[in-house]
């Protein structure tokens, strides 16, 4: 063993920066990063992504139990979901097969729904359980080329981050662009004067939303001249889009009412309740809304998240594997304290969200509440049972 150079490659120690000892032998930071780069090819190898054939391709069934596990009702958004995602990436493995004749194009998919109802939860499941990277955007953040804010590119920036810049596997992600419908534009006629943040940004995301091959600066944001681009071909990224569209059940009762008009009065009975109304939600509606049809082309499957009810609020509380109450038990068990709620307490906690309408998305907050005290004085009790009254 000679200590003044590198076992591995032989550099002498005045050659490298540094050479670390080992029990037989030195290494130099070379041939460190050398090993790790062996390291994490070979431990992709084991760990495949993306299944390489139709057996291993989850089918939308067992997809959808996934779902289950973990979002509660939603069941028709679920379903196209898990359809959308399945053909997705069953349009991957045909388009590695030779002589195919025909090309299936992508099914990208645009849910709907009020804020909290668990669109983004749906898109971050999903990608968990097929292993695929994916990131979350926000479509108010873009802006037109050329504008303050971020570039569209910046986009496919966060995908490469999240994917470790592995090129291969970002280019088969899934990106959720949340607020997509922030960017309608204002009117359902094309914009005589320039729309900078929101017919602009529509007709960036087609370039991405098309399949084509895109200039990303590594760093995401804005593009430096000097900055190197990473090219990445979008053709197989999944895209799935989110909105509110605040006010689309006008639009679509109008659109329902005028179609009713002159054959029949029926028509217009049936469809009271909103969220049947909701339901029959469409592309035209979002057009009207102030998507570009374009745009709406590319997006060919739209779905409707329902409103969370009371009794589904409760069951979000208890049933999904890492449910609000879940999480708290765990956290007091770690202090050998026994956490428990009572059917009421949990209804209670349900009532008082629903009253600061937060959706499902203050259940946490207000579960918090509750248990400060118990928090703060973590370790006075063995057992903690949380009752309508205690609250
Ligand atoms: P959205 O994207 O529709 O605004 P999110 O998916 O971000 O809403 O939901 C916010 C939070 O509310 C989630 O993190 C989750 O804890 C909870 N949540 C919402 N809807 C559901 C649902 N259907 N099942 C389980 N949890 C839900």
């Amino acid at each position: 063993m000679n200590p003044n150079q590198c076992s591995f490659c032989g550099r002498k120690k005045s050659e490298v920066q540094m050479l670390i000892s080992g029990q037989e032998g030195f290494i130099c930071e070379n041939c460190i990063e050398q090993a790790h780069g062996i390291v994490l090819e070979g431990s992709k190898k084991e760990n495949p992504s993306m299944a390489e054939s139709l057996s291993d391709l989850k089918k939308p069934k067992e997809i959808k139990a996934f779902l289950d596990e973990y979002v509660i009702g939603q069941d028709q958004a679920k379903k196209q979901l898990c359809i959308a995602v399945y053909n997705h990436y069953k349009r991957l493995l045909h388009a590695n097969e030779e002589n195919k004749e025909v090309e299936i194009e992508k099914s990208n998919i645009i849910m709907v729904g009020e804020t909290g109802t668990g669109k983004t939860l749906l898109a971050k499941t999903i990608a968990k359980e097929l292993n695929v990277p994916f990131c979350i955007v926000d479509a108010t953040i873009l802006t037109e080329a050329g504008y303050v804010g971020e570039d569209v590119e910046s986009i496919l920036s966060r995908l490469l981050m999240v994917a470790d810049y592995d090129v291969e596997r970002a280019q088969k992600g899934i990106v959720f662009i949340d607020e997509i419908d922030k960017i309608a534009r204002k009117s359902d006629n094309p914009s005589i004067t320039r729309d900078v943040s929101g017919e602009g940004v529509q007709q960036g995301l087609l370039k991405l939303l098309e399949g084509s091959v895109v200039n990303v600066p590594p760093q995401g944001g804005r593009k430096h001249p000097d900055q190197k681009y990473i090219q990445v071909d979008t053709k197989n990224i999944l895209f799935i889009s989110g909105g509110a569209f605040d006010g689309i059940k006008d639009i679509i009762e109008k659109r329902l009412n005028k179609q009713a008009i002159g054959f029949s009065k029926e028509k217009l009975e049936n469809v009271e309740s909103e969220d049947e109304i909701l339901r029959q939600l469409n592309a035209i509606d979002l057009k009207k809304f102030g998507l570009i049809p374009e745009l709406l082309g590319r997006f060919p499957i739209v779905t409707y998240l329902d409103k969370l009810t009371k009794e589904t609020l409760v069951r979000i509380m208890k049933e999904p594997k890492n449910s609000i109450i879940n999480q708290f038990v765990e956290l007091f068990k770690m202090d050998d304290t026994k956490l428990e709620f009572t059917d009421a307490a949990i209804e209670q906690i349900v009532e008082r969200t629903m009253e600061m309408g937060l959706g499902a998305r203050g259940l946490r907050g207000t579960t918090e509440k509750i248990l400060e005290d118990y928090m703060f004085n973590i370790g006075e009790h063995k057992e903690i049972v949380i009752d309508r009254e205690l609250m």
